[in-house]
């Protein structure tokens, strides 16, 4: 996992302009907390090779034996053909991530740790994340300070692994039973190490309100669960290298490429179902994710609540300020939706200025109420919103937006979101009709009235 693409850094050292000096280093435009982190981490990582290639230095007369440098040649070397057969994928997912980026190159670095000394397992991550670095992330923007990084929280997690190995008698290992005790928990350490380390920086430059909370980036399961599969065949890898020779390496390269490109294909299905201007859910995606929700909400005798807005004389803000700055409020409006409603609930762009909620779990008892008051929270938020733009002399704030907000709750019976829908859209043109910057309830829809 590495660190290489981040929403809340955007901006900072995409920029074609040249450096001028280290000044302009645009890891000097960081928060200071994300600084110290950075800073800390290379600190440690370089004083960790250093202590590796003192270990080296110490060993005897021939610094690696020749099986060693066989097994780095292999390593790095299949390192840079994995990169070579996946750079197409490699950068498609790049240009589509906005978390933390799995590159699977840690199938090698895994292998490396548990098979060499310290210091040449740093030398298979260096050599394979600089082949990267110049085929791939420079390629799409990512800037060095970025990949200094993400190698440091490697070679961390590649020390951390290897003294998880150390501790047993290396005869055990890829051998015996008891021997995959420690290469499970190596992988663990891994893993953790350098999760830990990457989201912790994403979570603390978390002054740009798009980077989600560490808990949400934790939970980030798929994430997780590639990091593994990863990991597990890098041990797989050191197992067959160590039981039939270092060239059994190749035989992990098919099934490695075919894992990245189901990868990719798994973030395209995420970005097809994503609004592009606003982040939320596209109208059909949301339709199939809100339909699949009221079933299940019917099933468990829930109530789910559906609320249509629609931006108050929206073609106003477009009509004195270009359809850019429109975008860039519809995009605020979203973000201030979302900010209002619980991360399970499904908000969705509608289309042009109409958003869509479904909110789980409305109050049986209180139905009506539970799902007025949150969008009364949401009118009123919206109503406080502040948007800052860019103007001919320079940014300016936008204010005094409002919304026009319909809902339904759907009853204990069975019933469909179209009918749900159409109850909440009509329940909003009498918002409008009222007045607009209001909320309005639909009657309780059922089968025999709608
Ligand atoms: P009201 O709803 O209060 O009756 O007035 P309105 O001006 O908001 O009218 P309507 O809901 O019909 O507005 C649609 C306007 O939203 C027209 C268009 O200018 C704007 N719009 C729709 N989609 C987009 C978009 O993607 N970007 C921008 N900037 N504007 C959009
Ligand atoms: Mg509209
Ligand atoms: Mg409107």
């Amino acid at each position: 996992m590495t660190v290489a693409r981040l929403k809340g850094f955007r901006g900072m050292g995409l920029s074609r302009q040249r450096p001028i000096g280290v000044t302009h280093w645009a890891i000097w435009s960081l928060p200071r907390r994300v600084l110290f982190l950075i800073l800390t981490v290379e600190l440690v990582a370089v004083a960790a090779v250093a202590a590796s290639a003192t270990t080296a230095a110490t060993v005897g007369p021939a610094l690696f034996a020749e099986g060693d440098l066989l097994v780095f040649a292999v390593l790095a070397g299949a390192g840079i053909i994995s990169t070579e057969a996946s750079l197409g994928v490699e950068r498609a997912r790049h240009r589509r991530e906005d978390g933390p980026h799995i590159d699977l190159s840690s199938v090698w670095a895994f292998a490396a740790a548990a098979l060499l000394p310290g210091l040449l397992a740093c030398a298979v991550v260096i050599v394979i994340s600089a082949h990267l670095y110049a085929r791939s992330w420079r390629k799409v923007g990512v800037p060095p300070y970025r990949v200094v990084f993400s190698v440091a929280t490697v070679l961390l997690a590649v020390h951390a692994a290897a003294s998880v190995l150390h501790l047993v008698d290396e005869s055990t290992l890829f051998s015996t039973a008891i021997g995959l005790v420690p290469v499970v928990l190596a992988v663990l350490t891994y893993a953790a190490v350098n999760m830990f380390l990457v989201v912790a920086a994403i979570a603390l430059n978390g002054q740009d309100r798009h980077v989600p909370r560490f808990v949400q980036l934790l939970r980030h399961g798929d994430d997780a669960v590639l990091e593994f599969a990863t990991l597990s065949m890098g041990a797989l890898v050191a197992g067959a290298m160590s039981a039939f020779g270092a060239y059994y390496a190749v035989l992990v390269l098919p099934p490695l490429i075919v894992l990245h490109r189901t990868v990719l294909v798994r973030q395209l299905e995420e970005a097809a179902s994503i609004d592009g201007k606003t982040g939320l859910l596209n109208a059909a995606a949301w339709h199939a994710k809100a339909g699949r929700e009221l079933r299940r909400a019917e099933r468990a005798q829930e109530r789910a609540a559906v609320l249509v807005l629609d931006l108050d004389h929206f073609k106003l803000v477009n009509d004195r300020h270009g359809h850019l700055v429109g975008d860039t409020v519809l995009a605020a409006v979203a973000a201030a939706v979302r900010a209002e409603v619980r991360d399970d609930d499904l908000v969705g762009r509608f289309g042009g200025e109409e958003f869509v909620v479904l909110l789980r779990g409305v109050d049986v008892d209180n139905n009506r109420t539970g799902a007025e008051a949150v969008a009364e929270r949401i009118r009123r938020r919206i109503a406080a919103l502040e948007v800052e733009v860019p103007g001919p002399h320079g940014p300016a704030v936008l204010d005094q937006f409002t919304v026009s907000i319909g809902g339904a709750v759907n009853p204990p019976d069975d019933l469909d979101l179209a009918r749900l829908i159409a109850c909440a859209d009509t329940a909003m043109y009498e918002a409008k009709h009222r007045g607009r910057n209001r909320v309005r309830m639909g009657l309780q829809p059922t089968r025999d009235t709608a």
